[in-house]
């Protein structure tokens, strides 16, 4: 049994046993929940509850949160639309964290768009078009946050996040930092960000431009996603990340997948979409277990057939048995 972060790095647990809820040390802020359930805020819909849930509406409530579970020994995690977010069955043994209140505002400052860490990145991407400004078209159809983005280097249709992204305030516990682009060690899909550290706010340097002219990019954008991927699941997108290797011979996830007979696969209520092998979906009552045995099977099956290991994009949260998946 293997302990998977938000991170996506594995450490061995001790136990193969359920772990019960732990204790906090110090008293609970306010507005803590004990025993909440996750799936809900997931796209996919699976996985157990959190110890702990806090929602935080301003940097000084994030700094008071992160303190309370750093002097309480509990883990932390940050949960923004649950868009590439996959859940342990067995829920997270520590604090989950939601950013709102003005840490999801979309506001504008000259040619600047700044945005919460919870403010909705389609939502940023439509804003900025009323207002004229050029440059965030490409999260139209990336239905996560603006930390979540920046946590995934997030990008579509060519256009990529960094692009666009002028800072970003991190709060830990130890305060608030303001980094560049280039301090956050982007690559495909990733950012160095680590467990507690808290995407609040990024701004985004834009252009000015005609506002029918973004508007219209973004219905073209939204008709070319709706053509090609399904819609009205629950999925968390991309499963696995496109290969960097010579032996896929220029092929995406999904054409691999495709080709090793994994569209439609079902493992209990899970399923590899018929519309595009590289979406999972829970069919109805899907479990995380069932979810991570798909993929499971499906990384086989490709590398059986080209030799490549498929290494998948969606972060996990709480201890899943990923049988060598996640590592
Ligand atoms: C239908 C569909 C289509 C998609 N299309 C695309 C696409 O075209 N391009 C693309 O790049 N992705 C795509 N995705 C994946 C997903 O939307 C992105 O990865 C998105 O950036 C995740 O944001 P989120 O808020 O949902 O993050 P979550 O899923 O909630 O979390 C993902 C990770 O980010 C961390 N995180 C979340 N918020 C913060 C924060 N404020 N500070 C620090 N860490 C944080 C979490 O702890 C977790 O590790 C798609 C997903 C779906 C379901």
């Amino acid at each position: 049994m293997w302990t998977a972060w938000p991170t996506g790095s594995c450490t061995p647990r001790e136990t193969a046993e359920p772990s019960t809820a732990i204790e906090p040390l110090v008293s609970l802020p306010a507005d803590v929940q004990q025993d909440f359930p996750l799936a809900r805020l997931t796209t996919v819909r699976t996985g157990g509850a959190a110890d702990f849930f806090a929602t935080a509406g301003s940097v000084a409530r994030l700094e008071q949160l992160l303190g309370w579970a750093g002097a309480s020994g509990l883990e932390v995690g940050v949960v923004g639309s649950g868009s590439n977010l996959l859940v342990s069955d067995e829920g997270f043994r520590g604090l989950v964290m939601k950013l709102d209140g003005e840490l999801a505002a979309i506001e504008r400052d000259g040619l600047r768009v700044v945005c919460g860490g919870g403010a909705r990145l389609p939502q940023a991407s439509a804003r900025a078009a009323k207002w004229g400004l050029t440059g965030l078209e490409f999260g139209v159809n990336i239905p996560g946050t603006v930390g979540g983005a920046v946590r995934m280097n997030a990008n579509a249709y060519g256009g990529a996040l960094g692009e666009a992204l002028e800072w970003v305030d991190v709060v830990t516990s130890g305060g608030v930092d303001r980094r560049a682009p280039e301090q956050l060690g982007f690559s495909y899909r990733r950012s160095d960000l680590g467990r507690g550290e808290v995407v609040a706010r990024a701004g985004f340097g834009l252009a000015p431009a005609e506002p029918e002219a973004v508007k219209q990019t973004l219905a073209d954008m939204r008709g070319r996603r709706k053509a090609a991927q399904p819609s009205g699941i629950k999925t968390f997108g991309s499963t696995f990340k496109n290969p960097d290797d010579p032996r896929a011979e220029g092929m995406s996830a999904g054409r691999l997948l495709d080709a090793a007979g994994c569209r439609g696969l079902t493992v209990g209520g899970a399923r590899f979409s018929p519309k595009h092998a590289n979406f999972v979906e829970n069919t109805g009552e899907a479990t995380t277990a069932d979810v991570v045995a798909l993929m499971a099977e499906g990384r086989r099956r490709v590398h059986e057939l080209s030799g490549v290991s498929l290494e998948p994009e969606v972060q996990l949260l709480g201890p899943v048995d990923a049988e060598g998946l996640f590592s």
